[in-house]
């Protein structure tokens, strides 16, 4: 299994062919899920004692479950948030497995580290960071948020420690209610309470909705969430107003800026930004909007040393890493052992140059525009909200959720798109999310025209 042998060989050149294919070949359909009683008809017993050789393995994974995985790169995946990687990250992500690279300990894996840095001193510079900020990438949004408020809570019960001031009965997080359902599973792992904050029509939350909620609960506040791009909608807390609170209280400023805050790359849709340059901490999804493959979030602190405090596991075996002085990613967030997972981002970012990724993302918040401009134009079409990035709500004129149920799963029976139904206030609603730059007008004007 380990030695270079002529089976090995073989192996290793039929994956490489694979990955070529798919990452080079014609667009690859967006295929569909099967039920797991198809699947042990077509997939099951791979598993024996002798194996089934890697020959009949690849052709099961081509043949049978590759196909029944949606193809989250395809421009016509609009749902959720798609995956858009470059061509050059995702085959560095190869490389990134070949080279068996440590990324968790500086001793390990120094020059994986330097370049993720790298990466994380530009995004920093790019949202207005001060010197000196720095954190890790993780697998994603939720382990970032979670890295982060962890981090936030054990920087105020130091505080609250060193003044002889007891801990609050509860903690609290405040953020909006239309935070990322993530900043609530944060919560309960964390065992802490949040007070989201309803936001008006806009969507936006504000600093005149977050004071009074500082005022009651005081240093219970472990931090406050701001969004950077909600999931749902695409809107923007107004983080300003919100780091102008810090002149008369003492709060942690969290961005979550999983998939939006990539858009404060685009010169004209930095403004919307404001007020991030004040962040205690905040994250981004390469994985969304900044072009890599599954998976990935840049966990940045304005001061990186709260956050190993807060992380570094102590252990005798680790004893020599932990020791020494050295800039050890592990020590920012909740993990240890870890991929150095900021590498295809790092490979595309050098070789395709920050403006590329700038006309790219600007390039989807324009089309988002466009296509919300034409949806306005339909009679049968109601835009729930005005875009700002790249994220388009709009229902369809008489429809009930079975339509929509029936209208989305008729588009990807006949492999024409992936949208699925969302919901805003107890109404369904139709949602595209757009961040390929190979989707293009005709594809959503397509989609519109199916539900007329
Ligand atoms: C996607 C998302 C998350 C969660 O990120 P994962 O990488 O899916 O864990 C958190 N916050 C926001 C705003 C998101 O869009």
């Amino acid at each position: 299994m380990h030695a270079v042998t002529p089976e090995t060989t073989a192996l290793v050149d039929m994956v490489l062919d694979y990955a070529h294919r798919r990452i080079l070949g014609e667009q690859s359909p967006l295929d569909k899920p099967m039920t797991p009683s198809e699947l042990r008809r077509l997939a099951s017993g791979s598993i024996s004692e002798t194996g089934i050789g890697g020959r009949r393995a690849l052709a099961l994974f081509e043949n049978v479950l590759a196909p029944a995985c949606i193809t989250t790169d395809h421009p016509r995946y609009l749902s959720f948030i798609p995956s858009a990687p470059t061509k050059a990250a995702t085959a560095f992500d190869l490389i990134v497995s070949a080279t068996a690279v440590y990324g968790g300990s500086w001793m390990e894996g120094s020059g994986a580290v330097f370049a993720e840095n790298e990466v994380l001193d530009w995004l920093g510079r790019e949202f207005g960071l001060p010197e000196g900020s720095g954190g890790v990438f993780v697998q994603g949004g939720t382990i970032g948020n979670l890295s982060a408020l962890v981090a936030a809570r054990d920087h105020r019960a130091r505080a609250l420690a060193a003044a002889g001031r007891p801990r609050p009965a509860r903690w609290i997080i405040v953020g909006s209610a239309e935070a990322h359902s993530s900043i609530a599973a944060a919560a309960r792992v964390m065992d802490v309470d949040v007070v989201a904050v309803p936001v008006g029509d806009s969507g936006m939350l504000t600093g005149e909705q977050v004071r009074p909620v500082l005022e009651q609960h005081g240093e219970a506040v472990i931090a406050v969430v701001a969004t950077g791009g909600s999931t749902n909608f695409g809107i923007v807390d107004d983080i300003a107003s919100i780091a102008a609170l810090k002149s008369a209280h003492d709060f942690w400023l969290h961005v979550d800026g999983a998939y939006g805050l990539a858009a404060a790359l685009d010169p004209a849709s930095r403004h919307r930004f404001a007020g991030v340059e004040a962040a205690d901490s905040l994250i981004v999804d390469p994985h969304k909007w900044l072009f890599t493959p599954f998976d990935a979030c840049a966990l940045l602190y304005r001061d990186p040393e709260i956050g190993r405090l807060a992380h570094t596991q102590h252990a005798e075996y680790l004893d020599a890493l932990t020791g020494a002085s050295d800039w050890n990613p592990s020590d920012f967030s909740v993990q240890l052992t870890r991929r150095a997972r900021g590498l295809p981002l790092w490979f595309s970012l050098a070789t395709f140059g920050a403006e590329a990724y700038r006309a790219a993302i600007g390039a989807s918040i324009d089309l988002a525009h466009a296509i919300a401009a034409d949806i306005a134009e339909r009679p049968y079409l109601r835009l729930v909200r005005d875009p700002q990035l790249s994220v388009v709500v709009f229902e369809r004129e008489g429809w009930e959720p079975v339509d929509y149920a029936a209208w989305s799963a008729g588009l990807l029976e006949e492999q024409r798109a992936f949208v699925v139904p969302s919901s805003h206030a107890g109404r369904t609603n139709a949602r595209f999310a757009i961040v390929n730059p190979l989707t293009t007008l005709d594809d959503l004007t397509g989609i519109l025209d199916s539900m007329a």
